[in-house]
């Protein structure tokens, strides 16, 4: 199997773990401004087309400590790092806030922001949560633009037809060679782990978009499409996780039971990346576009399509990996994951699919029993009829 080139997987990883300190000296070098979003639904493209940084604001592994009095206990991990990290001040080197609605701890979280840093622009749309109703598309059509309206006035600028186009076309490129590695992963040609596979992505929320794709073109040239694919591993599809990638710790361990994760639908991950938004016609209507379509390609539980659903996508995206099992990854209070977990339960479970479900904190990593549930994991998978072949 092919490896991933060290140094630049270090460049991306020094991102990953201290986006702050990138900003600043993104800020410092272009003079530019950087504009904090929340997942999962703000097209970044808005904000790059006027100049500024976008940045997906990445959970802060350290423990909550003023955000403790600000949000609930029952309020998710994400929701209660944000508040924490907007009251202890490591969000002010942003300039401006925006965030599309998809979860009611998510905008308790975005209250706290505006009620700590009253001075900075906060905004927020409220994109609707029904896909495919006959008013869903004006509706989500005049809300893109009223994002468009608010970045002008946050910073003074207008966004233009062309650079928005643009900034669509750099963030496609982006994506696709994001994806990329997501084929090259699914056919086990190259060894991407979940850590590594979750640094290319995360970085991409927070880097120039520009220059994460030299870097990532630099990982692709080096990478050997002739090498040899390993066969004795079981091999593991990751679901869930909205809003922030799961611990590198918890990812490490794994794999290291003899599975390998070789698919996944986690935000931090292939949800991120899944749908392009279309290059021609109106880029106002082609971000609406890519909003609705992305509901198709990789569906979300906050969101409602009548004629699509997660388990039906799952289990499709399980063929085509080819992956052995399914861990789910679900952040503790995190309820439309809850809400939805039984559904994908059931539908696994009908197909005999094999299914761990771990349940992920943010103080606090279990690591001996996350060990021993995934050992006893891969070797129910291995002792299985289907695995025979392993
Ligand atoms: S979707 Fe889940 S992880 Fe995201 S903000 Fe809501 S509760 Fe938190």
């Amino acid at each position: 199997m092919s490896e991933l080139d060290p140094a630049v997987m270090s460049a991306l990883r020094a991102v990953a773990d201290d986006p702050v300190t990138y900003v600043a000296e993104w800020k410092a070098k272009s003079g530019g401004r950087a504009i904090a979003s929340f997942p999962m639904n703000f097209p970044a493209e808005i904000v790059h087309a006027v100049g500024a940084l976008p940045v997906v604001v990445q959970d802060d592994p350290t423990p909550v400590t003023e955000g403790r009095s600000l949000l609930a206990e029952f309020y998710c991990g994400y929701t209660r790092s944000v508040a924490d990290q907007a009251a202890l001040g490591k969000l002010d080197v942003f300039d401006a806030f925006v965030a599309a609605d998809h979860c009611v701890q998510l905008l308790g979280a975005v209250d706290v922001i505006r009620w700590a840093r009253p001075d900075k622009p906060v905004h927020f749309a409220q994109f609707t949560s029904a896909m495919d109703d006959s008013w869903t598309k004006p509706r989500v059509a005049s809300r893109i633009e009223e994002c468009v309206r608010d970045v002008e006035t946050a910073l003074g600028v207008t966004v233009t037809a062309e650079a928005l186009a643009a900034s669509i076309r750099s963030f496609n490129e982006n994506r696709r060679r994001l994806r990329e590695l997501y084929d090259r992963r699914r056919s086990g040609r190259v060894r991407i782990t979940p850590s590594d596979m979750q640094t290319l992505v995360k970085s991409s929320m927070i880097m120039d978009v520009r220059e994460h794709t030299a870097l990532l073109d630099r990982l692709l040239a080096q990478l050997d499409p002739t090498a040899e694919p390993r066969g004795d591993l079981v091999r593991l599809h990751l679901s869930g996780h909205f809003c922030h990638g799961p611990r590198p710790e918890l990812l490490d361990l794994l794999e290291e039971s003899g599975a390998i994760v070789v698919d996944d639908d986690l935000y931090t991950g292939y949800r991120y990346i899944s749908t392009d938004v279309p290059e021609s016609g109106d880029p106002l209507a082609a971000l609406s576009d890519w909003y609705l379509e992305r509901n198709n390609n990789a569906p979300c539980p906050t969101r409602v399509t009548t004629q699509i659903d997660w388990d039906t996508y799952l289990i499709d995206s399980i063929e085509k990996s080819r992956s052995d099992g399914v861990v789910v990854l679900m952040a503790k209070f995190c309820e439309p994951h809850m809400l939805y977990y039984p559904e994908l339960r059931k539908a696994l479970d009908a197909r005999g699919i094999p299914l761990l479900l771990l349940e992920t904190e943010h103080e606090g990593l279990p690591a001996e029993t996350v060990r021993t549930r995934m050992e006893t994991f891969v070797e129910r998978i291995r002792r299985s009829p289907a695995a025979v072949s392993l």
